[in-house]
């Protein structure tokens, strides 16, 4: 993995104001891992995706991660502190980009073959679906109906005809090949004891950061040219400590 320099990430930002995550993701690790095609990085599952998009938030912004959570109970606020390393299950930046896993899980009745859904089943569902208001039911219908390969003896079948625990135990045997996809923050709240789960979301973090950093960066940019009278690409150019201590210089914190 190669960390993307102010200028390629100033640029996926800009771009991906427009753009749904799904896209987001895909120009961010583009740029991180420029020896694979984009078709590779589409076709890795979400989780393998989501753990690369992990290396590449503690590359950019380093191996702490802190935010915030409202506790459900008190609607206190809480800090959270977390190490990248506590949040990786199994896979690091240096693993081989492998195309997603498939199994197959017989129960009762039925075989069902499934490989695990990745950023070109989440293209081809969300095109389906106006992006302001998705609908999580239909869209994890889709997905199914895309991974998913049902026969029951000779007979193939559609995921609709599977029976509700049946089609529980086929999606729980996906969630377990793909745990990075599905990381949960056991939080606790100090205020009143409440304890209670949250799905952490590894692409609208690294986004959300990449949000403030552009800004910043911007303002950074304006204050230097506005001084030096440098372009933009010459002061984006200078290493972060460089423009740090010219931005010192002039008075800028
Ligand atoms: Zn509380």
């Amino acid at each position: 993995m190669r960390s993307p320099s102010a200028s390629e990430l100033l640029n996926i930002w800009e771009r991906g104001l427009y753009q749904a995550p799904v896209h987001r993701a895909l120009n961010l690790l583009a740029a991180a891992y420029p020896e694979c095609s984009l078709d590779q990085l589409a076709s890795l599952s979400l989780g393998q995706r989501d753990g690369l998009l992990l290396a590449l938030q503690a590359s950019l912004f380093g191996s702490q991660i802190t935010g915030l959570a409202t506790c459900p109970h008190c609607g206190d606020r809480l800090e959270l502190t977390f190490a990248v390393a506590d949040l990786q299950i199994g896979t690091r930046s240096d693993m081989p980009l492998e195309t997603a896993a498939v199994g197959v899980k017989a129960i009762e009745a039925y075989t069902v073959e499934f490989r695990l859904p990745n950023s070109l089943d989440l293209l081809a569902v969300s095109n389906q679906f106006n992006a302001n208001q998705p609908n999580v039911d239909q869209i994890r219908q889709q997905l199914l109906d895309r991974c998913l390969s049902v026969q029951q003896g000779a007979r193939s079948l559609s995921v609709g005809d599977l029976p509700a625990n049946v089609l529980e135990a086929v999606v729980a045997e996906m969630e377990q090949a793909d745990p990075q996809a599905n990381v949960q923050l056991a939080l606790a709240c100090p205020a009143c004891g409440y304890e209670w789960q949250t799905l952490f979301d590894i692409l609208s973090f690294l986004w959300s950061k990449l949000h403030v950093w552009a800004r910043r960066t911007l303002q950074e940019v304006h204050r230097l040219a506005a001084a030096y009278g440098w372009r933009e690409s010459e002061i984006l150019a200078l290493s972060a400590q460089r423009r740090q201590l010219y931005l010192e210089m002039i008075g800028y914190e």
